[in-house]
């Protein structure tokens, strides 16, 4: 693992911007990886899956630091709105979520009073322990076969509109294979 500056630089290049969502991110991504005593994610980028309960700034940094990439199939969101992920150690089966803190943001207030509270919290989020900042709840996660990063499977073509299907996302009406649009899950709307 790299050093919180390390990855500080890093994220602050692929998010675009250094803020308090980057520390929160990456101080949440080491330490759950340090729970799974996983030392190089890089080195061991096919172990790990992480689940990712909100798209906003810490999002980004904690896929970088647990090095999951949308693309790589090994990001999973889950919209619930919640600073959290669950890192999934797919060699051992084990995984561990992890929370940040509902009073984090007092304990930032707290350390830094005299300072605006973006800066406060960025340099709070940095310096205070794990403990303050984060909960941690060891977990089960089922993945499905199908949603494994490697997952190789057949390629259905949706019987009503004709694009492809991957990854088993098709569902079955009446005997037919459809894609989740036009099973009725569209969320945009033909002009
Ligand atoms: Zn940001
Ligand atoms: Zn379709």
């Amino acid at each position: 693992m790299k050093t919180l500056a390390q990855y500080l630089d890093l994220a602050a290049v692929a998010h675009g911007h250094i803020c308090a969502g980057q520390v929160l991110g990456v101080r949440l991504a080491m330490m759950g990886l340090r729970e799974l005593g996983i030392e190089d994610p890089i080195a061991d980028r096919k172990r790990i899956v992480t689940y990712v309960e909100i798209d906003r700034c810490v999002t980004d940094a904690v896929a970088l630091v647990a090095n999951c990439r949308l693309g790589k199939r090994a990001l999973k969101f889950r919209d619930w709105g919640k600073v959290a992920a669950t890192f999934c150690d797919m060699q051992t089966g084990r995984a561990v979520r992890i929370a940040a803190k509902e009073s984090a943001k007092q304990s930032a207030k707290e350390m830094f009073p005299e300072l605006p509270k973006e800066e406060g919290q960025q340099k709070a989020y940095a310096q205070l322990p794990d403990e303050v900042l984060f909960s941690k709840e060891w977990v089960k996660v089922e993945i499905p076969p199908e949603d494994h990063p490697g997952f190789k499977g057949p390629r259905v073509v949706c019987a009503q509109c004709g694009e492809g299907i991957n990854c088993k996302r098709e569902g079955i009406q009446n005997g037919r294979a459809l894609c989740r649009a036009c099973a009725g899950e569209r969320y945009y709307k033909p002009l």
